[in-house]
């Protein structure tokens, strides 16, 4: 834990805080040859590949704008909404990518304004318990024990309600980032409820869900049926993967969206060799939960 009392703002400060390991650094090199051996037509591709963040500190703004104009070149930005809906009806007819968001940190705006300069719409997946804390301790505590990462200032509540006036989507990854895989039946229930209705009467519209931690092994077939029983229309994970036609239209409850981390601090090339690999690879299957999740 930090003991000077201040929220983190640059990207070389968070990661000071992390242990740079042997592993770091050799997957640092493998990407730069993978990526340097890589074909970018892929990226021509129809598909729908949904990208996501954390945070833009401000040594990462730039990054972001550099990533978006790369992008724009072979892909269409479109909301979430409209992402997700074109997967469920099989309309996909050339490459889209679709931005979210998770935490919400207060960085987020300033995502928001670089994204608005592209018209790109993304969805923020906030977490009611910690929306609008300003208490360093409690912030803290939360960050480094549920999130373990550097203090970061979050949102409050008149900036979850001007990123919607901006046109973008807010979204839910449960009250205080709960890890689904180990809580039990009730607690999921009664926290998926209660996220849906607070969102629901603070922003209105609110109907996509990002289970916390993201991988497979963070979530529950409980988890599941209680995202779609509490109202939710959809559930990102965070396994990398992107989105082709299914060989028939699917239901909300069926489709398992797949999203790529993105650290804005990372090379530019690693983050397109990663949509690179997701395009070539592209499978239906993508589309559906696993069979621990159905
Ligand atoms: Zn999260």
């Amino acid at each position: 834990m930090l003991t000077d009392r201040r929220f983190i703002t640059y990207y070389r400060d968070a990661e000071q805080l992390k242990k740079k390991t042997v592993r770091t650094y050799m997957r640092d090199i493998a990407l730069t040859g993978l990526s340097f051996i890589s074909n970018a037509k892929y990226l021509d591709k129809p598909r729908i590949q949904f990208l996501y963040i954390h945070h833009i500190f401000k040594d990462e703004e730039k990054k972001l704008d550099i990533l978006l104009k790369r992008l724009s070149k072979n892909h269409q930005f479109i909301s979430y909404s409209d992402a997700v809906d074109k997967i469920l009806s099989g309309t996909i007819d050339k490459p889209y990518i679709t931005f979210s968001s998770d935490d919400g940190f207060k960085n987020n705006l300033r995502a928001a304004e670089v994204l608005n300069e592209y018209n790109a719409k993304a969805c923020f997946f906030i977490n009611p318990g910690i929306v609008g804390e300003t208490d360093f301790d409690t912030i803290n505590k939360y960050c480094t024990e549920t999130l373990r990462f550097a203090p970061v200032d979050f949102l409050n509540w008149a900036e979850v309600t001007q990123l919607q006036k901006w046109g973008h989507e807010i979204g839910s990854h449960t009250m205080k980032h709960m890890n689904i895989a180990k809580t039990n039946e009730a607690e999921i229930i009664d926290d998926l409820q209660q996220t849906y209705r607070i969102l629901n009467e603070r922003c209105g519209g609110v109907k996509h869900f990002a289970f916390p931690f993201g991988r497979f092994s963070d979530f529950s077939s409980i988890g599941r049926k209680a995202v779609f029983d509490a109202g939710f229309g959809s559930c990102a994970t965070a396994e990398r993967g992107c989105h082709i036609n299914h060989y028939k239209p699917l239901g909300n409850a069926e489709l398992c969206i797949r999203r790529d981390h993105t650290v804005l601090g990372w090379d530019i090339n690693h983050i397109l060799y990663f949509l690179i690999n997701n395009a070539k690879n592209a499978s239906i299957n993508n589309n559906l939960f696993p069979d621990s999740l159905k």
